[in-house]
Parts: structure tokens; C-alpha cells; sequence
């Protein structure tokens, strides 16, 4: 029997890159995928290569940084599969590249509102179901920018930071109401945002890639992987737990 024969699976900015591949890595497992995404275009593609491969998923578009547009997204999931075991809040953005001191508060309000307002809204919902039905596991995604600084992306990296934070309270707080929460902390992924961080210009891309021991970028499906074993029962004395998916970049 597949590893989550059965269960619910949410998961957020699903429309594209990291969130995609870990819908149909949900999916391919034999689970059923709430794909959520503000994006409804790219959102529905998910949910319709989803069903291509013979499972089953239903697209909700939502503004995680919404408090209403979020309790909808788990209200919808839940009526449309009766129960929600686990939730991958992914959705995110880059923000605008800037130092500390030129960094406008547009850019900061933009990027702390959907990656970590986002995601304490997304736990506060999914969390109030898990408490309902009695389990539930929360893996959210942070980046190695949750982990270090990086010079020129203060917003994204204190968002990232606070993802750690956010993810470490909850699961001290409902650990003994049978919820696990973790983290993933990528590196560089090859996605649409890979290029937001490189700008496209090929020195960068090369800086960056000579930062990772394994010398490449990640895929998707590696990201992926480590999210649905966080969910998975092999993963069941996990919790509280920041995971680098990074290639060695933090070994350094
Ligand atoms: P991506 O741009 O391909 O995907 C992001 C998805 O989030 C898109 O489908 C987008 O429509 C959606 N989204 C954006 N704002 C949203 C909102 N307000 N509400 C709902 N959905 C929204 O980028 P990705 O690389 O797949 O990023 C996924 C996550 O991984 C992000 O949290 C990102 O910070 C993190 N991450 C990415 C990298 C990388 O190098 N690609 C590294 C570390 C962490």
C-alpha cells in the first residue's frame, strides 16, 4: 500500500517549482492534494497533471498573506475530503533585492506579509482542524536564508528566520496534541525564483553554485522528498526540527 494511502494533503504556492513537485510527490504516494495557490492558472495545472496520473485533487486559490482567503483554503479542503493529515505551507516570494538601510517598507510589509504573516496564518488554520480530528503534521518551508544572512536580502532572510521560529513554538506547543511541525530549509532550487536570486547573470549563478559543496542546484523533487518523509510515519519522532536541503552549502 502506498505511504499515504488515504490521507489529505495540502499544500501552498503549489502552482509552480517546489510546490508542485511536492503535490505529485503527495500524489504519487496516494494521497489526496489540496493544491492552493494565488496563482489560478498555474494552480489548476497542478491539479490537472495531478489527476493525469490517475489521483485525486481539488485547486483552491488563496492569499496566504489573507487571513479570510486562508480559513476558506482549509474550510474548502476539509469539505471537499473530510479530514486534513498533513499541510506544506510553501508559498512564497523573493521580495525585492535591497540592503538593510535602502529596503523600503513596501518591500519589508510585502515580503514578511506572505512569508511569514503567510505562514503563521496557514499553521493557525490547519492547526485548528488538526486539533479537531486529533493528528495532523506541518512541514513549512523555510530556506538556508532561515539559517544564515545573506547579504541583500534582509526581508526574505528575517521572513525565513521567523519561519524557524514559528515552526520550533508550534511544535513545542502541539506536541502533545499529536501534531509534528518541521521545516525545510533549501538552498538554491532550480526554480522560477532561482533566477529571481541570480538575476539571471551567469557570474552569480556560478558564485552561488561554487557555494555548494555538490556544486549544482537542487531539484524540486529533492525538496520534495524531504517534505513527504517529514510527513510520513517515518519520520514520527521528528518534530520541531529545521531541515537543510542544501547541498552542503551550511557545511562550510
Ligand atoms: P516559485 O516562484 O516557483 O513558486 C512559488 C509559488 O508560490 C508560486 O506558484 C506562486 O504563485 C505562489 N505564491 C506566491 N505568493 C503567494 C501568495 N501570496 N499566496 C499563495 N501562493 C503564492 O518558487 P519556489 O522556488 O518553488 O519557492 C517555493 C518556496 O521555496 C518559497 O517559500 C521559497 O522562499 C522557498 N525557497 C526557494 C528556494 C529556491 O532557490 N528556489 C530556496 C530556498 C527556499
Amino acid at each position: 500500500m502506498a505511504r499515504f494511502e488515504g490521507k489529505v494533503a495540502l499544500v501552498t504556492g503549489a502552482g509552480s517549482g517546489i510546490g508542485k513537485a511536492i503535490s505529485l510527490a503527495f500524489a504519487n504516494e496516494g494521497s489526496r492534494v489540496v493544491v492552493a495557490d494565488v496563482d489560478l492558472t498555474t494552480g489548476e495545472e497542478t491539479a490537472h497533471a495531478i489527476t493525469k496520473i490517475g489521483a485525486e485533487a481539488i485547486f483552491v486559490k488563496a492569499d496566504v498573506g489573507k487571513g479570510e482567503q486562508v480559513k476558506a483554503m482549509v474550510r474548502k479542503a476539509v469539505a471537499a475530503y473530510g479530514h486534513l493529515d498533513c499541510a506544506c505551507n510553501n508559498a512564497g516570494i523573493a521580495g525585492a533585492m535591497a540592503r538593510v538601510a535602502d529596503c523600503t517598507e513596501e518591500n519589508w510589509d510585502r515580503t514578511i506579509g506572505i512569508n511569514l504573516k503567510g505562514v503563521w496564518l496557514c499553521m493557525k488554520y490547519e492547526i485548528l482542524q488538526m486539533l479537531n480530528q486529533g493528528h495532523g503534521v506541518i512541514v513549512n518551508t523555510s530556506s538556508a536564508a532561515g539559517l544564515v544572512g545573506l547579504q541583500g536580502w534582509s526581508p526574505y532572510v528575517a521572513s525565513k528566520h521567523g519561519v524557524i521560529g514559528l515552526t520550533r513554538s508550534a511544535a513545542l506547543e502541539y506536541a502533545q496534541a499529536n501534531i509534528r511541525v518541521n521545516a525545510v530549509c533549501p538552498s538554491i532550487i532550480k526554480t522560477g525564483m532561482a533566477e529571481c536570486f541570480t538575476g539571471g547573470d551567469q557570474r552569480v549563478e556560478a558564485y552561488i553554485l561554487g557555494q555548494q559543496a555538490l556544486r549544482r542546484m537542487g531539484t524540486p523533487e529533492e525538496v520534495a522528498a524531504a517534505v513527504v518523509w517529514l510527513c510520513s510515519e517515518e519520520a514520527s519522532f521528528v518534530t520541531g526540527h529545521a531541515l537543510a536541503v542544501d547541498g552542503g552549502l551550511l557545511a562550510h
